[in-house]
């Protein structure tokens, strides 16, 4: 079997979490697991393919856990997006809708140079709603997006749709 279909078989699936009627993709058992981690962080790192990548930016809080060890396996720096009122320095911020209510996102305004070139990483595109707006703070510090890539992607809620022309990949997907 395929390192892909491998990390397949580790997310586990979780009925009614965080809500009735939701499914929840658990990636605990990925994380816990040193060959599956690894492999994780190693298909990640290759969505950026033979573009030099300044900076990763990973979405709060699970997309950190992978963003970080791609960002060393690039020799690129590491750069949070995190929810409002976390970061200490001067921030650009980004609302987005959520089902009930909506979320704010924040990027400090010198993580990033104009130019640079961005790896976005985070677990999962659901709706596509956090990762279009990190998007959008990633284009107000005039970087240049290379790619969005998640290490599942729920299909069926059509998350890439939001995401405009920025090349989307996913190491898995259902
Ligand atoms: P979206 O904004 O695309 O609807 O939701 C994606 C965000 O919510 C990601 O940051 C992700 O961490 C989180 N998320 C939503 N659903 C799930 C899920 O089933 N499993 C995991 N691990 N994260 C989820």
């Amino acid at each position: 079997t395929s390192p892909s279909d491998q990390i397949r078989a580790g997310i586990r699936d979780v009925p009614d979490f965080p809500k009735p009627g939701i499914v929840f993709k658990d990636i605990a058992p990925i994380l816990s697991d040193p060959e599956l981690l690894k492999k994780s962080i190693n298909l990640l790192t290759a969505t950026a393919g033979d573009v030099n990548i300044d900076k990763v930016v990973g979405i709060d809080a699970r997309g950190f856990i992978f963003a970080a060890p791609v960002a060393l396996a690039l020799n690129a720096g590491f750069v949070p997006i995190r929810k409002q009122g976390k970061l200490p320095w001067q921030t650009h911020s980004m609302a987005y809708s959520l089902e009930y209510g909506e979320n704010v996102v924040e990027i400090h305004k010198d993580a990033i140079l104009p130019g640079e070139n961005v790896l976005l990483v985070d677990d999962l595109l659901a709706t596509g709603g956090t990762a279009a707006a990190a998007i959008k703070l990633i284009d107000q510090l005039e970087a240049n997006l290379i790619a969005a890539s998640f290490l599942i992607e729920l299909n069926f809620l059509n998350g890439r749709d939001l995401l405009g022309d920025t090349r989307v990949e996913a190491v898995v997907d259902f």
